[in-house]
């Protein structure tokens, strides 16, 4: 076993890791640990753009850009944070253009920008121009960008290593154990600051834009070190996924002047959302089509409705709404390449010519890891913290997202808290010392890991996954009621159970085993799983994301708190419950 030493560990190469990695590489020793060579990471396929309030358009600022935060999360993010997120967002993506990022430009040169759902200018009046893009690959060109910018800093990239445990030495993190891929071979790495950027876990749900790696490995990780998971009740699914498969069209169509239409032709979120229609926030389109598919409006009382950007329907629109702007085919296929070409290839379907049939698929978490706004994990409601460890991106939970996520709102927030992450965790390691490594630190993980490599039971791993995800997407989905969550909870429990007394796998050696591996992440999903049903459960009110057909109304006497699920050695789960920061917005009744 091979012991290796870095001041600075992060682990995840995604949009947060790499931005992290850059700054804390700039004065300490940094490495990155990823169980993805680093341009595969999810953030690479982050498509209509990342949200910044430049005004390259049309006058914006980011008291505005706070406004629509705030509102979008149902009032549950931290205002303080959120403020951070929207100032510091401008900054970062003039940096990201400094470094080389090849975003669309305007015709004098400035940074292209396009509308998505629940940005406004003038607290809610219009939509306004917040999205800064590169085609519908804004993702891709922030991945490499950064990529390449690492590898000038000379940052220690171990890719292809899968982290399984982080070591700690009573309280205090020691460093973490990696299995390197290729080899099987376990490895020991030392650090003084340890941050977890390991993206979300969408694979829990059926129907999902996500990435097959997204398993939640590091919440897990740290939910096992008694460690608390934040707000897990809030998972956004997004309204346009490709039916049946999940795959992510993103708002960038509607942001450009495409519309959702059910069975009988009518552009149904002209009832839903007045005002900004097609453009409202993810959690109340995806309802709404959901709806409308219960109704029996979907396309041919199938559970899809239609996304239509063909420069007949989308011009016929902007006409009716008096606005000047009209598209056609060469402008669709310069600003949305990527979307063309997954209909086209998967479905067969040209965009450009017939409408795309599409459904809510499960996308983001906008729960994780507790941390404050500089990225330092909380240990509990009253806001300790765990010296010398920290979590940005997807996996944590600041919380600027609270109840529901804007579109375009992660991919800054990857990088404003990334940046923040990087230069804390660096801070903290100049002064630190070295947290002695206990006997055998990886003992306990390797004993867990030949549990699963020689179990003998009967049951596969994808077996216990794809239970999981159909009791998820059935009870904890969309719309959710005590009894389904209740039964969810019982059923998640069963399998967990049977994951530890009757697995088994196929391949039972050293190199490249994804089976093994796969199914050490199947575990991470059940317990993921399982925490968020428990903290739906208790929430017993309609928030954001989180919406129950026996509490449809929003509570704020009992529940404008975010909640903290702790599970015990014995697998208990407690929850408890923390205030919300509020400074200028206080909670009004959300309006589209
Ligand atoms: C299809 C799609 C489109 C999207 N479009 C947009 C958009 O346009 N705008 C926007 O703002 N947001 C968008 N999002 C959301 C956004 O892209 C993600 O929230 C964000 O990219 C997550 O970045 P991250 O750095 O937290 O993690 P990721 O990019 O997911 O990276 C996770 C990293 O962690 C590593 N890792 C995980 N587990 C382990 C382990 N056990 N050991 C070692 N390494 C590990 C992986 O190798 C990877 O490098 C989109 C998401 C999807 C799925």
């Amino acid at each position: 076993m091979q012991t290796h030493r870095h001041e600075v560990i992060i682990v995840g190469a995604g949009g947060a890791g790499l931005m992290a990695a850059l700054y804390a590489s700039r004065n300490t020793d940094t490495a990155v640990i990823s169980k993805l060579y680093p341009t595969r990471s999810h953030t690479g396929a982050a498509q209509g753009g990342i949200s910044a309030a430049l005004g390259n358009h049309e006058e914006d600022n980011p008291d505005w850009h706070v406004y629509d935060t705030v509102k979008g999360s149902d009032y549950l993010a931290d205002q303080d944070a959120v403020e951070i997120l929207c100032r510091e967002a401008i900054d970062v993506v003039l940096e990201l253009e400094h470094m080389g990022l090849p975003f669309d430009r305007t015709p004098d040169g400035r940074i292209a920008q396009r509308r998505f759902g629940g940005h406004t200018s003038n607290f809610g009046e219009k939509p306004v121009r917040r999205a800064c893009h590169a085609a519908d690959r804004t993702g891709h060109m922030i991945l490499q960008t950064l990529y390449q910018q690492c590898i000038k800093n000379d940052v220690n990239f171990y890719d292809e290593f899968h982290v399984v445990d982080l070591i700690m030495n009573g309280d205090r993190p020691a460093g973490i154990v990696a299995i390197e891929l290729g080899t099987g071979e376990m490895h020991i790495f030392q650090a003084k600051s340890i941050l977890f950027a390991t993206g979300g876990w969408g694979k829990v749900w059926q129907i999902s834009s996500n990435a097959y790696t997204l398993t939640g490995d590091g919440n897990a990780i740290l939910l096992r070190k008694g460690l608390p998971a934040q707000d897990m009740e809030f998972y956004q699914f997004h309204p346009t996924g490709i039916f049946r498969l999940g795959i992510l069209i993103t708002e960038g169509v509607r942001g450009e002047g495409g519309v959702l239409l059910n069975d009988k032709g009518e552009r149904f979120m002209e009832r839903y959302a007045p005002t900004i229609k097609d453009l409202a926030s993810r959690d109340v389109v995806s309802r709404a089509i959901y709806l409308e598919v219960q109704e029996g409006r979907g396309i041919n009382g199938k559970g899809y409705v239609h996304l239509d950007i063909t420069p007949e329907t989308v011009n016929h629109y902007l006409q009716k709404e008096g606005e000047k702007r009209r598209i056609d085919r060469e402008y669709i296929e310069t600003k949305l390449p990527d979307i063309l070409d997954f209909c086209r290839t998967y479905l067969g379907v040209d965009p450009v010519h017939e409408p795309m049939p599409v459904q809510p698929t499960a996308h983001y978490a906008m729960g994780g890891i507790p941390t404050n706004a500089e990225t330092e994990i909380l240990a509990n409601a009253a806001g300790d913290i765990v010296p010398g460890l920290y979590a940005a991106g997807e996996c944590a939970c600041v919380s600027v997202h609270g109840a529901n996520r804007l579109g375009t709102n992660s991919l800054n927030d990857l990088v404003v808290f990334g940046r923040r992450g990087g230069l804390r965790a660096a801070e903290y390691a100049k002064d630190a010392d070295w947290v002695p490594l206990p006997d055998d630190p990886a003992g306990e993980i390797r004993a867990a890991l030949e549990g699963i490599r020689n179990a003998n039971g009967s049951t596969r791993p994808i077996e216990l996954r794809e239970r999981m995800m159909t009791i998820m997407s059935r009870d904890v989905g969309v719309f959710r009621t005590e009894e389904g969550m209740s039964r969810a909870l019982e059923e998640i429990r069963e399998l967990q159970e049977t994951f530890r007394t009757d697995l088994t796998i196929d391949d039972t050696g050293h190199i490249f085993n994804f089976d093994l591996l796969e199914a050490w992440e199947t575990g991470n999903l059940l317990d993921l799983a399982e925490v968020t049903a428990a903290s739906a459960l208790a929430r017993r009110e309609s928030r954001g994301a989180h919406s129950r057909e026996d509490f449809p109304e929003r509570d704020d006497e009992n529940f404008l708190t975010h909640t903290l699920a702790t599970v015990d050695v014995n697998g208990k789960i407690s929850l408890d419950y923390k205030p919300v920061v509020i400074t200028k917005h206080q909670p009004k009744e959300r309006v589209y």
